[in-house]
């Protein structure tokens, strides 16, 4: 059974280090490495069982599997286990880095029986390479064309069978023929903070770090539902405790510390703060366009729609609409601004940020 990190195991004090020797440890990124480990997702994991002892009982390969849901979520750490679990090794890259179909080729050509290609972002895939992957994961073959024009030749040729895990922030933007040819897609979801808490844990015992289950919960509970916002968070909070050369990672320890990164109660941070009073104070509630919200703050769309959209939708202080986003009566709550939208008639452009233009970058 896996030790929680509250420091009331049999070991007791002896087992947390000095906060010399505190200092030069290094924070590991190691991964949960099996099923087991793997904290929350249930429902996806309880399939991904399924299929892992089919395709053992089969003698076959894994059935390719796409996993979606937000960075940070467990994606990539997912596809590392299930190559594991088969004794396979992954191979792994994204799909920006396949530029052409031979890039792709290249691969293929080169992955033994069984095994894992891994492959994040897929759905950044061009159009090329993505067309040489559909026969490659149907039937385990591609087609090489040697040279160009008349003269160019085409030679089939067969791959091993292997296993494709595609990751995607985005499933939306997945074409149907590569949707259709995964034989499972699992969406991933928030964590809740119990299981954040967990998580959190299990790194603090990794590296004798002593902390309560109750701060372990109130830095689960500001870290947007995400094992990695956790950790790094959790990371932050321990640099913390090391400068101020304290011993236990406390409670109070840990609120001053988030405070002080500037990370609200609900987990928000000034990203989510900016965009949430932009669409509030200059668009009166909503709605507006995501391309306008991201020409305003200056930041990438791609980023606002995979990073921080899906933490303000499921935390309730933004919607969708067909006409754009819309902030929740939640978030009028949160900057105590009265609710008073009226979201078909824009209301008077109220000067933001101002002190972000001037350099500040406080704005809540
Ligand atoms: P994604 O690929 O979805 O962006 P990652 O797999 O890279 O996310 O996970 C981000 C970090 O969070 C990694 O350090 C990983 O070990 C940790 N992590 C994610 N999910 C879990 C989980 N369910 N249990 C334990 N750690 C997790």
């Amino acid at each position: 059974m896996p030790r929680t990190g509250t420091g009331s195991g049999s070991t007791g004090d002896e087992r947390f280090v000095s906060p010399e020797q505190r200092e030069v440890s290094a924070f590991t990124t190691k991964r949960p490495d099996s099923l087991e480990a793997f904290v929350g997702q249930e429902g996806p994991v309880a399939n991904i069982r399924v299929m892992l002892t089919a395709a053992q009982k089969r003698g076959a390969a894994l059935e390719h599997i796409l996993f979606a849901g937000p960075p940070g979520l467990g994606k990539t750490t997912l596809a590392n286990i299930i190559a594991r679990e088969l004794g396979v090794n992954l191979t792994s890259t994204t799909g920006p880095l396949l530029e052409r179909p031979g890039d792709l080729l290249a691969i293929l050509t080169s992955l033994h029986e069984r095994q894992v290609f891994f492959i994040d972002e897929i759905h950044r895939l061009n159009r090329a390479v993505e067309e040489t992957l559909y026969s490659a994961m149907e039937q385990y073959k591609v087609d090489v064309i040697i040279g160009k024009g008349p003269g160019a030749k085409t030679i089939p040729l067969n791959l091993s069978p292997f296993t494709l895990i595609g990751a995607t922030t985005r499933s939306g933007l997945l074409t149907a023929p590569l949707r259709d040819r995964f034989g499972a897609m699992f969406h991933l979801s928030f964590y809740a903070p119990e299981e954040l808490a967990q998580i959190i844990g299990r790194k603090a015992l990794e590296h004798d770090i002593k902390i309560s289950d109750e701060c372990l919960l109130s830095i689960a509970r500001k870290s947007r539902g995400t094992p990695r916002v956790a950790l790094r968070l959790f990371k932050r909070v321990w640099d913390f405790a090391v400068v101020a050369g304290d011993t236990e990672v406390t409670t109070k320890l840990a609120e001053e510390s988030l405070e002080r990164l500037g990370i609200s109660d609900e987990g928000l941070d000034e990203m989510d703060r900016r965009i949430l009073m932009l669409i509030l104070k200059n668009f009166n509630g909503g709605p507006v366009g995501i391309s306008t919200i991201a020409a305003v703050l200056n930041e990438e769309r791609d980023t606002i729609e995979d990073v921080y959209e899906p933490y303000l939708m499921k935390a309730g202080f933004l919607e969708k609409t067909s006409r754009g986003r819309c902030v929740t009566q939640k978030a009028y709550d949160y900057f105590k601004v009265p609710y008073t939208p009226d979201r078909f008639n824009p209301g008077p452009s109220v000067p933001l940020f101002e002190e972000s233009e001037s350099g500040s970058g406080e704005d809540a």
